[in-house]
């Protein structure tokens, strides 16, 4: 009888934690079943740092890892493929290259940057999606800033991500010497509107000491690259425009049967799509939504709920398979910190204000736990030297 296929698709947090916990059942993997793995992305990318890439202290190589690799060690196969189709119905995942046939399948494809339709924004302002994506930030900020007088770098977004990019474009400017003025462009009346008050109150603080202003209630109109124009029809010239404004999960997680939060697919507690006819799918990380029942709220998109939901995913799987009863999933949340390029971090860690150094380290603590393992090291070493040093590191003028 021929092997049945487990599909994981996508290789992030979630994914690559399910594909290493199906190593703990390793009785399912070659013998009843194959176990692939699919990414549009050759590399397992480390997320969180992306915008130390953009502060020009960080190595970008640090954050990535083949997925080949990992699978291999896994006992699976790594498809490097983009998923254009998902058909839960007849249970087939069609790529740009074929047609997958599962039997069992982990949705855990992320989340991408959204905007809203608008094609040409898209096509004209950059994001903060992957490694490239950090590289390309960082470049074209240091090509606007040796070609102009001034450069005016606007982060459309007043998220987490929005005040990362900020405070590192301004390590990035403030380091080559130029002049440059740094904005945060925010559509509702407040930034950072997720968290406590008096945590947006000491973010403020950080980016008015450092310069980076903050306007509120105005977006982007049109961008060509150069010139920005904004609702308040307000043009500004020599603008570096990078879109921050919020993300969805990609378009092929379209089936009628899932029900969303917004984009997001609504998840049980054992993590199968909630009010779906397909018990042979399990979702974890930023695709799915899953209701904490301690608290009655959604998680938010998070490394540590990705990866928790990546294990019982597979482990589901297994149970499945076996006929045994599946486990629910039980969220532990650490905390969240806002980490800040000039090493100051506010946040909840175990349900205790941090802030300061203090949070900073932390964040970075985690950063250097949950990566792979043979780039600890290279990270670590470039946390010593950034702490060592005042303000920036390297040599920034390197282009990538
Ligand atoms: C700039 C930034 C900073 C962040 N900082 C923090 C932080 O400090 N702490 C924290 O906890 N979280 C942070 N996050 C959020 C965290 O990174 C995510 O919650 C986490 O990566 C989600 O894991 P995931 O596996 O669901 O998705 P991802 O890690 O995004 O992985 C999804 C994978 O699916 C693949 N994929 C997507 N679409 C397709 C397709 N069509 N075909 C094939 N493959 C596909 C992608 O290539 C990717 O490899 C940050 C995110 C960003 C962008």
């Amino acid at each position: 009888m021929s092997r049945k296929n487990i599909v994981i698709a996508g290789g992030g947090f979630a994914g690559v934690s399910a594909l290493r916990r199906f190593g703990k059942h390793k009785h399912l993997i070659g013998r009843d079943f194959d176990l692939i793995l699919i990414d549009k992305k050759p590399y397992f990318e480390f997320l969180p740092m992306l915008p130390d890439v953009i502060g020009g202290w960080m190595t970008p190589e640090l954050l990535r890892c083949g997925l080949a690799d990992l699978a291999k060690r896994s006992g699976a196969d790594f498809l490097n493929e983009k998923i254009q189709k998902l058909d839960p119905g007849n249970r087939i995942i069609k790529t740009d290259r074929r047609e997958i046939d599962y039997e069992y399948a982990v949705l855990a494809t992320g989340s991408e940057t959204d905007f809203y339709g608008s094609t040409d924004l898209a096509g004209s302002c950059l994001k903060l999606d992957n490694v490239d994506d950090a590289i390309a930030i960082k470049n074209t900020i240091l090509a606007k800033a040796e070609s102009s007088p001034e450069t005016n770098v606007f982060i459309i977004g007043g998220g987490y991500t929005g005040v990362e990019i900020a405070t590192n474009a301004d390590l990035l400017l403030k380091e080559g010497k130029y002049k440059y003025r740094i904005c945060i462009v925010e559509k509702s009346d407040e930034i950072l509107m997720m968290i406590p008050r008096w945590m947006r109150v000491s973010v403020k603080r950080e980016l008015a000491k450092l310069g980076i202003e903050v306007t509120c209630g105005d977006s982007i109109k049109e961008y060509d690259g150069s010139e920005a124009v904004f609702g308040s029809d307000k043009r500004i010239g020599n603008a570096v425009c990078i879109w921050a404004a919020g993300v969805r999960t990609p378009r092929f997680m379209a089936d009628p049967e899932f029900t969303k939060k917004r984009t997001r697919v609504v998840v049980d507690e054992d993590l199968s799509p909630r009010n779906a006819p397909y018990k042979n799918i399990f979702m974890a990380g930023d695709n799915a939504c899953f209701t904490d029942g301690n608290s009655g709220k959604d998680l938010r998109m998070a490394v540590m709920f990705s990866m928790g939901e990546g294990k019982t995913a597979a482990d589901n799987i297994a149970y499945n398979v076996r006929g045994k009863h599946l486990v629910g999933y039980a969220p532990v949340d650490l905390g969240y910190l806002v980490p800040m390029a000039h090493r100051k971090a506010p946040g909840m860690v175990l349900g205790i204000r941090v802030g300061g150094v203090l949070g900073y380290i932390m964040h970075y603590f985690m950063c250097a736990y949950r990566s792979v393992w043979r780039n600890k090291t290279g990270i670590l070493k470039e946390l010593v030297l950034k702490f060592m040093k005042k303000g920036g590191t390297n040599g920034q003028k390197q282009f990538d």
